[in-house]
């Protein structure tokens, strides 16, 4: 590996369900100087605190996990602080490490960033050539302009900041609000809750013919670490699976790790989002690595992690 075993590496937002995975795994590797701050610790939105962190600390590698995320509602509703948040924290972060001397560090993007009606699968050509979904539109745009920063500081200031777009993901650590949250851990808690209370029916929103691509956090991690490992150097690159499943397979999977043997009810009123948005992976199996966890074992793994964080009276 191009990486030293203890050479100072920060994951910001190492809180969060894909931060966490990511310190999970660089321990795992045998990474001993991981930086791992706390919001209490660190406030990412206050630029002379991250500035300052970073000079003190001087990473040799960074990885930015950091950023407010939700569901399709979350984003519609809280559209300015989608924008506003996630621009503040990866300036805050990007410009604090360019001033700080970092040389290497990884921005962690979404797949909603491509435009709505691209060409399916994905390719990382396709930024900037078309309209975006309007539902998270605020996050794709402060995304985009994370990918375009990096892209501008290596080409004026000759650094190596790349950035990966991640499918949607799922795993320890996710939020299971049912108001806020991605569809997944919803669907989890809806068919557990479902269960418990003996009912026959469960609530999907929309039409259930929207496709998806889902991808365990795990994996994820993985694959960011290998990408730094190998030195990767490209622009953007794709990490999902390949696969997709439509939003009704999806619950119906679901129901069956679950075992809840209910019938789906679609809620059209809720919005489907963009119809589909499958990334193509060959960028990623070039550079060697393809994704492990299936679907189903992915959700089985979730499902525990979800009972975990109950009380034993709600399993
Ligand atoms: P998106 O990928 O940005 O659209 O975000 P989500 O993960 O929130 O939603 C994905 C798809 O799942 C959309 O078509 C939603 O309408 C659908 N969906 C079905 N049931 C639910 C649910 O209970 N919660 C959420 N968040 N989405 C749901």
């Amino acid at each position: 590996s191009a990486i030293a075993k203890d050479a100072t590496i920060l994951v910001a937002g190492a809180r969060g369900m894909v931060g966490s995975a990511l310190v999970r795994r660089l321990q795992a590797g045998g990474y001993s100087r991981v930086l791992a701050p706390v919001r209490a610790e660190l406030d990412l939105m206050d630029t002379a605190a991250v500035h300052a962190y970073l000079a003190q600390h001087r990473p040799d590698y960074v990885f930015i996990a950091a950023a407010k995320v939700g569901g399709i509602q979350a984003n519609n509703t809280y559209r300015g602080e989608f924008l506003f948040n996630n621009l503040s924290i990866q300036n805050n972060l990007i410009h604090g490490a360019h001033l700080a001397g970092v040389q290497r560090l990884m921005f962690l993007g979404s797949s909603c960033i491509y435009p709505k009606l691209a060409p399916q699968p994905l390719k990382e050509e396709y930024l900037l050539s078309g309209a975006l979904e309007p539902t998270n539109e605020p996050y794709a745009i402060a995304k985009i302009a994370g990918i375009k920063l990096c892209e501008a500081y290596n080409a004026q200031y000759g650094r190596q900041y790349i950035s990966v777009m991640p499918t949607n993901l799922y795993g320890p650590n996710d939020n299971y609000d049912l108001a806020n949250s991605h569809v997944l851990p919803a669907l989890i808690r809806k068919a557990h809750e479902s269960k418990l209370r003996g009912e026959t029916e469960y609530v999907v929103w929309g039409t259930g013919t929207p496709m998806r691509e889902f991808l365990y956090v795990d994996d994820l991690a993985d694959a960011c670490v290998h990408l730094m490992e190998q030195g990767y150097d490209g622009p953007l690159v794709n990490i999902g699976t390949g696969q997709d499943v439509t939003i009704r397979e999806l619950a119906e999977t679901v129901m069956q790790v679950v075992g809840f043997g209910g019938r789906i009810v679609f809620d059209s009123s809720k919005p489907d989002g963009t119809p589909r948005k499958l990334l193509d992976v060959s960028h990623l199996a070039a550079q060697g690595w393809k994704a492990h966890t299936t679907l189903r074992e992915g959700i089985a793994l979730a499902y525990q992690d979800f009972l975990s964080t109950l009380d034993p009276a709600r399993r």
